[in-house]
């Protein structure tokens, strides 16, 4: 891996690449144990790890941002400790405790706070999992465990409007299932269904309710909004739609800005029928990676629907007031800013 070179991080020619340093602690006989930073590093683990063969692991996608006076600042670290253990509760995996996750994720932060690149789009990735290490010859709900946070510098992966298929076919949550938790799995099977749709020219597919498919859920890995006869909708969170931290931030904001904000299903044929006549607005995801991603295109069983993207779409309000208190250029009113503030290194 390359190492931290002078300038590299702050002109950006290193990113996803992973920063000097690793989080890691070991769980097992029912206590967390031996939580330490070290070097980033392979870790090695028994060819029979429960994790690897059963998919007993869990993890969690959240930034650090380096902030416009020089602090640096990380996005909401409760809100994902909770969802964390939300997570880690339908794997059947031990909880890791609020302490030991903010510790965790705040002294990785700022031991390799130099690797946080400045703004305006740049951020440092975090990224805390935890996975079964047991070593055992067979299937059982594992004992032992590790808990590790690496991150590095990150630029947003969609510059450009997206162009979307509604998925039909396949489906990435059911009731009842695991589409709630940031679990391994989910991401592996929905892998294959993206590859085809990529395949025909897509950049992410729309998915739908698991019975029907005839109502929208979410986008790749986004939960998914529009504007609608001037308000903010946006299928209600439950077992099959991942409770995002974004969309909870960008309704507050929305909220704050004077936007009605309506939470319920929305249909395929409300946006076949809204998108032509012009109720239909706007539509775009939202989630930690690329924060708000506008949608130009929704194709629905192979004809196209085209949305407006420009300056004056009201997503970039919400994206921009969201930045403003990542990069701490407007008052962190709701308090959702950890600052690290270099006592680790
Ligand atoms: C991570 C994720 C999101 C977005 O959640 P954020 O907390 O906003 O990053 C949405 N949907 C799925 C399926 C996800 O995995």
């Amino acid at each position: 891996m390359p190492r931290l070179e002078a300038d590299a991080v702050a002109s950006l020619k290193l990113i996803n690449v992973p920063s000097d340093h690793m989080f890691i602690a070991e769980y097992s006989h029912g206590e967390w144990r031996k939580a330490r930073i070290q070097a980033y590093r392979p870790v090695p683990f028994s060819p029979l790890a429960l994790g690897l063969h059963y998919a007993q692991i869990v993890f969690e996608g959240m930034k650090a941002y380096h902030m416009q006076d020089g602090r640096v600042g990380v996005f909401r670290t409760p809100r994902h400790q909770e969802r964390f253990t939300i997570s880690l509760e339908r794997m059947l995996m031990p909880p890791v405790p609020a302490e030991l996750f903010a510790e965790a994720i705040h002294t990785l932060v700022d031991v390799d706070r130099q690797w946080v690149p400045p703004g305006p789009d740049a951020s440092y990735y975090i990224r805390p999992f935890v996975i079964a290490t047991e070593e055992r010859m067979g299937l059982k709900a594992a004992d032992e465990f590790s808990f590790m946070v690496v991150g590095g510098p990150f630029k947003p992966v969609y510059t450009r409007p997206l162009r979307v298929k509604v998925e039909r076919e396949f489906t990435r949550a059911a009731p009842g299932g695991t589409g709630y938790a940031k679990c391994a799995g989910n991401y592996a099977a929905a892998m294959y269904p993206t590859k085809l749709a990529q395949d025909a020219g897509f950049d992410q597919v729309i998915w739908t309710d698991a019975k029907q498919h005839d109502h929208v859920e979410e986008s790749g890995t986004m939960n998914l909004m529009f504007f609608i006869d001037g308000a903010l909708v946006t299928p209600p969170t439950g077992d099959t739609i991942l409770k995002g931290v974004t969309r909870e931030s960008v309704i507050q904001i929305a909220r704050d800005l004077g936007y009605d904000v309506i939470e319920r299903p929305i249909s395929v044929e409300e946006l076949t029928e809204g998108i032509p006549s012009g109720r239909v607005t706007e539509a775009f995801g939202v989630g930690t990676a690329a924060s708000v991603a506008p949608i130009a295109t929704i194709s629905v069983d192979g004809t196209d629907y085209q949305l407006r993207v420009d300056d004056d779409c009201r997503m970039f309000a919400l994206k921009n007031r969201l930045n403003d208190i990542r990069f701490g250029r407007v008052e962190d009113v709701h308090g959702w800013m950890t600052i690290v503030d270099g006592t680790a290194r």
